[in-house]
């Protein structure tokens, strides 16, 4: 194929900061091999899509967008689609028989082989989904704002959840080397990053030669500036003491938790092949809170999951109550293809899935409201990323506990470290002032 025909790209990401971080590498492989990014999808020769699979919706809205783009490719021949990523690595060329006018399939770990494809290079097909074909070391670090970033970890997952499509589509658990890590940590703080997150499926069973997750935060804070830093997301049946004390004794770790739930039945988890029981899930959150007085713990929860009685839903809003989270992602169970729930009976009625999940979403509301105005009268130090998304005169930054805090003051930039005193608070942001007296 002409590397000529096609000189510009559109790309859209879906899903989760693993696909915008290979979304950006991917950018910046097609632009170092001279393809030209636009942010008109008119403009654009060739139209990447970055997909997710992980639940039914994420992969219809892709299907609708390349419904929608089918006319437009079809009066404009010389415009090629690409879809990428875990709904490509999942469908393979099934998605050519659903929309005919993708030309290009390429799975979770031949992403970064699209200039070859185009350039028609050896060892290339359009539609690639075998895996072991990954550069690991290409994984750039990605910027959120101009001051907070995501440095990936770990890519895969050998979990198998059995509601769960990752493993599948994104294989199995690889670390990245500590080294790369480092040196990726260094390059966000060295252009102005102060905050930086550390991704990974199940980032607590990180392990590079031996060394453990709690060994390479200590590793990434001895060895560069970071002045504050996060990971996410924690498997509870990994969580460990160890880790607990690093975030509890290293003034640095920003005192934020993401410890997906799930449910709060026993019963289920077993069922979703979660491992850990919900004593031991309550038992973490006890020596986290124990530790540290000053803790924001957010989860991931699944309604209507096969089997799921009023009673086990009523033990997942028990266990809700209980934790008292800051925040949750909450979602109905969707059939996964190829998963091992997939052979369960789908039996409970979409009804009684949105019943229950709106229930969940109201009390996990009131929840979020009295923890957040629990912070009231409190200090926190907040890092500035901007204006306020409805108003412009009032600036936006991020507690250490990961919320969102507005306020009004003159002179502060985005990218400083401020301290606030909360005034006000909702479900969803805090208000305050700046505190004069520190
Ligand atoms: N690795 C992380 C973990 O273990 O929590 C997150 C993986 S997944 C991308 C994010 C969340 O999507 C999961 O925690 C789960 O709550 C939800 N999820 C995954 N599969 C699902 C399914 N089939 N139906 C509904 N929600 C699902
Ligand atoms: Fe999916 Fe479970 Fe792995 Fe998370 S830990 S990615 S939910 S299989």
């Amino acid at each position: 194929m002409d590397k000529k025909k096609i000189k510009t790209f559109h790309i859209s990401t879906y899903g989760c900061q693993m696909n915008l971080a290979d979304s950006s590498t991917l950018v910046s492989t097609m632009t170092s091999r001279g393809f030209q990014r636009v942010d008109d999808e008119s403009k654009a020769d060739l139209i990447i899509f970055n997909t997710c699979s992980v639940r039914d919706k994420a992969e219809q809205r892709v299907i609708g967008r390349l419904g929608e783009i089918k006319k437009f490719v079809k009066r404009k021949p010389h415009v090629k689609v690409a879809v990428v990523g875990c709904m490509a690595q999942r469908l393979g060329d099934e998605l050519t028989k659903i929309a005919p006018h993708v030309n290009y399939v390429l799975g979770t770990d031949r992403i970064f082989e699209l200039p070859d494809v185009l350039e028609g290079n050896e060892n290339t097909a359009p539609i690639m989904t075998a895996f072991g074909h990954e550069d690991m070391d290409l994984i750039e670090p990605i910027k959120e704002t101009p001051f907070s970033g995501f440095v990936t970890i770990s890519r895969g997952c050998d979990n198998y959840c059995t509601y769960c499509i990752v493993p599948y589509v994104r294989g199995k658990e690889r670390a990245h080397a500590v080294d790369q890590i480092v040196r990726n940590v260094n390059r966000l703080v060295n252009e102005g990053v102060i905050e930086i997150t550390l991704l990974g499926q199940n980032v607590n069973s990180y392990n590079y030669d031996g060394l453990d997750f709690p060994d390479l935060l200590k590793l990434v804070l001895s060895k560069t500036n970071v002045p504050r830093l996060r990971f996410m997301t924690s498997h509870p049946k990994d969580l460990s003491e160890k880790l607990i004390d690093v975030i509890a004794n290293e003034p640095r770790m920003m005192p934020h938790i993401h410890l997906p739930l799930q449910s709060g039945s026993n019963r289920i988890l077993k069922r979703m092949g979660r491992v850990y029981k919900v004593e031991h899930y309550l038992s973490i959150v006890e020596s986290l809170r124990n530790k540290l007085d000053y803790l924001s713990i957010t989860t991931d929860l699944i309604v209507g999951f096969p089997t799921e009685k009023e009673e086990d839903f009523e033990q997942t809003l028990e266990v809700v109550r209980r934790v008292k989270y800051d925040s949750a992602f909450m979602f109905r169970y969707s059939v996964r293809p190829g998963t091992t729930a997939s052979r369960y009976d789908d039996d409970i009625p979409e009804e009684d899935k949105i019943r229950r999940l709106n229930k969940l979403i109201a009390l996990q509301q009131k929840i979020a409201t009295e923890r957040n105005q629990r912070e009231i009268g409190q200090i926190r130090f907040c890092l500035v990323e901007g204006k306020s998304r409805r108003n412009e005169d009032t600036q936006r930054a991020r507690s250490e506990g990961n919320k969102t805090v507005l306020f009004k003051a003159n002179n502060i930039k985005d990218g400083q470290v401020v301290p606030l005193r909360i005034t006000s608070a909702d479900a969803f942001t805090l208000h305050g002032v700046i505190e004069e007296k520190i």
